[in-house]
């Protein structure tokens, strides 16, 4: 079985659709298939962003409801007219806009919308989708059989980025899609084994196709997106980049996890599990190969792989000359950081132990600066530390690849690159695999330091 997901961007409107279930049909010719959607472009924004006005007694949420109905309406309309098969169509579409617009008024009604109800919300955008989609599919005569994920992916109940119980999903995942239908599976949520919805975190829908894959046992997972692969850098952000032929399972974890976001990190997860291929591939122009994520890529001529970058992330430096061989004060830091839910990026720490740095996202940094203030209190009331560095507007960038590993003089050219331009960096950091070198820099700087980079690098 070949699994075929389609992002937002590939189902945004009608005749999108109506593309994308040619390349279904035109697959099912040759093997069996399952389907695994994202919501259309823009809805899951929408979705939550309903959810937080109704949450604070905005009436607008309703305009916005009735702009996503209209949207539904033309989108079945350009697909299916209005004969019966659309009038059916449309009832099973407005049920569920019903639905999410009684959930609405509960959450305006009460005035508080919990992770809870933000994923149920949310869910909405994958099932109407998914919904729509299987009945166009019916009426053009295929036996199309609507998988509402919650059945099959079963996750904890950490909304917002829920953890999926792998063995238990992968062989609801064989059973369900056992026969000869064409499943169109909805991406990014699951159920807790209570039957409340979760989601998979954002952009979760590739993580969704990931996990279908390894529980049909499929030979290859497809991400059908708007580019042509994974590129060297992102192609808004360098003109000249290129697409990569292949690349290795861990390469395309440190790219998407430095914000490549052509692919989920944890998609790769069930991937090399279970040695599954994925190949990303453009809805726009199928016949192009696309990347293949494997997990021995080609040889390439070039150092590195790929460069990514995360924006608007912040900086805290914890400093102190009393810092120096007391132990436990870096647990100390991360589980504060971890009591308060803040992700950290990036570490980096000076051979010296006398400063230990954390890079987290800019919206979250009053939050660790507070949980620090509070945890190490006693060590700065005694001066072994001084003052927490805070620098906000700063952005992480990341070369990637397997060939950095054991190649001398990558950073020299890296940061001579970056130095001749005059760009400061702040903070670096290389974990030891050698895959990946990341860095610091002021934001504003952050996407010409990307372009000087794949210069240096590619000589483009
Ligand atoms: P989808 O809606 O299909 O899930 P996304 O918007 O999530 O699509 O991901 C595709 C986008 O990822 C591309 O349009 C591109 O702008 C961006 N992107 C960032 N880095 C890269 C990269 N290294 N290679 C390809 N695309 C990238
Ligand atoms: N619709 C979800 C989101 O926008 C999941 C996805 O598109 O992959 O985050
Ligand atoms: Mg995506």
């Amino acid at each position: 079985m070949k699994v075929m997901k389609f992002g937002g961007s590939s189902v945004a409107d009608g005749p999108k659709i109506a593309h994308v279930v040619e390349l279904v049909r035109k697959a099912r010719e040759r093997e069996p298939v399952a389907v695994v959607l994202s919501a259309m472009k823009g809805v899951t924004d929408l979705l939550l962003s309903m959810a937080r006005k109704a949450e604070s007694g905005d009436p607008s949420y309703r305009e916005d409801l009735s702009s996503l109905t209209s949207r539904q309406k033309e989108t079945l309309s350009s697909l299916m007219g209005d004969g019966t098969q659309a009038g059916a169509a449309w009832d099973a579409v407005s049920a569920l806009l019903e639905d999410l617009s009684s959930i609405l008024h509960g959450i305006e009604l009460v005035r508080e919308c919990s992770r809870r109800s933000l994923d149920l919300v949310a869910s909405f955008g994958e099932r109407l989708n998914c919904t729509l989609v299987t009945r166009y599919l019916l009426s053009l005569g295929e036996r199309a059989e609507y998988v509402d994920a919650r059945e099959v992916v079963l996750t904890d109940d950490s909304f917002g980025s829920a953890v999926v119980q792998f063995e238990e999903t992968y062989g609801r995942i064989r059973e369900r899609l056992a026969g000869d239908a064409i499943y169109v599976v909805t991406g990014f949520i699951g159920a807790t084994r209570e039957g409340v919805t979760t989601t998979l975190g954002r952009n979760g829908s590739d993580y969704s196709a990931a996990i279908v894959g390894a529980g049909v046992g499929a030979e290859e997972v497809e991400i059908w997106t708007d580019v042509d692969g994974v590129l060297s850098a992102d192609p808004r952000v360098v003109p000249e980049a290129f697409v990569l032929e292949e690349v290795s399972f861990q390469e395309a974890m440190e790219l998407s996890y430095f914000g490549a976001k052509v692919i989920h990190p944890y998609t790769m997860i069930p991937a090399v599990e279970r040695d599954i291929p994925i190949v990303i591939k453009n809805t726009m122009n199928p016949g192009f190969p696309g990347t293949r994520i494997v997990k021995h890529p080609k040889p390439h001529p070039w150092p590195i792989t790929g460069i990514a970058s995360i924006p608007g992330v912040a900086l805290i430096n914890i400093e102190g000359s009393g810092m120096m061989g007391v132990p436990g004060i870096a647990a100390r830091v991360f589980s504060a950081l971890a009591e308060a839910k803040v992700n950290i990026i990036m570490i980096s720490q000076a051979s010296s132990e006398h400063s230990i740095c954390v890079v987290c996202r800019k919206e979250e940094v009053d939050r660790a600066l507070d949980a620090l203030e509070r945890s190490l209190e006693p060590e700065r009331r005694a001066r072994i530390i001084s003052d927490f560095e805070c620098i906000r507007d700063l952005e992480i960038i990341a070369i990637v690849g397997e060939n950095m590993r054991g190649t001398p003089g990558l950073a020299g050219r890296l940061f001579q690159a970056v130095g001749e331009r005059g760009i400061n960096v702040h903070a670096i950091a290389q974990g030891s695999s050698e895959r990946n070198l990341s860095f610091v820099v002021d934001e504003e700087r952050g996407q010409e330091a990307v372009r000087v980079i794949h210069r240096a690098f590619f000589g483009r």
